[in-house]
């Protein structure tokens, strides 16, 4: 027998693993990068309770044009138009400087679709738990306080998008943020 769907979402995990095989995140361990976009997938499933498929599969490729050497016409071929846009919506550009992308992440989080938001509220949940467990390597506190201010000012603009991954970052956000 054959299942598409199936077949599909590991042919996406798969394209993502590829993609980020060189790379590592910032923690201590330096875990290797496709442990993020593999948990943010992870959690809109097991904690946001989402099966839109194109939803998971956007999550799990959302930071292969931003860090790697992916396009969105090789994303578009292989996992059609609707993951492409969704991806597009959440990749900052990096013509921009870092500053200029905060803020610009800050603007688009409002207007961005359903599906764009869903990937973004996992995304920053999972970077934020990331932080709240362990500081990464050269940053200081305050950096790490800063980005939490500065990932509450996105959230704050997705608000009712899904009440299950707002309330866990608001628990984080009251942790960290002191009023
Ligand atoms: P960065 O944007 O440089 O790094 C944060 C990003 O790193 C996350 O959004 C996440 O993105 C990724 N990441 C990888 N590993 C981890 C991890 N273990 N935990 C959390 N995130 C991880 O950081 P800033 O937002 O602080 O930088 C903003 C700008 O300010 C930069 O130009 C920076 O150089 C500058 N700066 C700021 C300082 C400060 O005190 N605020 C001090 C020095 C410089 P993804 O989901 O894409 O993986
Ligand atoms: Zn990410």
């Amino acid at each position: 027998p054959t299942n598409e769907n199936l077949t599909d979402l590991i042919k996406c995990y798969n394209f993502a693993a590829i993609k980020h095989k060189n790379q590592r995140r910032k923690d201590l361990e330096a875990t290797p990068y496709i442990n993020h976009p593999i948990g943010v997938a992870n959690i809109l499933t097991e904690e946001g309770g989402i099966y839109d498929l194109d939803v998971i599969k956007a999550a799990v490729l959302h930071d292969t044009v931003e860090d790697t050497d992916t396009t969105f016409e090789e994303i578009e071929e292989n996992f059609g138009p609707k993951v492409r846009s969704i991806v597009a919506e959440v990749t900052d550009d990096k013509n921009l400087s870092k500053m200029e992308r905060k803020k610009q992440q800050i603007e688009h989080a409002k207007r961005s679709s359903f599906e764009a938001k869903l990937v973004k509220l996992g995304d920053k949940l999972y970077n934020l738990r990331d932080l709240d467990c362990q500081t990464p390597v050269g940053w200081t506190e305050e950096r790490v306080e800063e980005y939490f201010i500065w990932a509450k000012q996105v959230i704050d603009q997705m608000r009712g998008t899904n009440l299950a991954l707002e309330a866990k970052l608001d628990e984080l956000f009251s942790k960290h943020i002191l009023e």
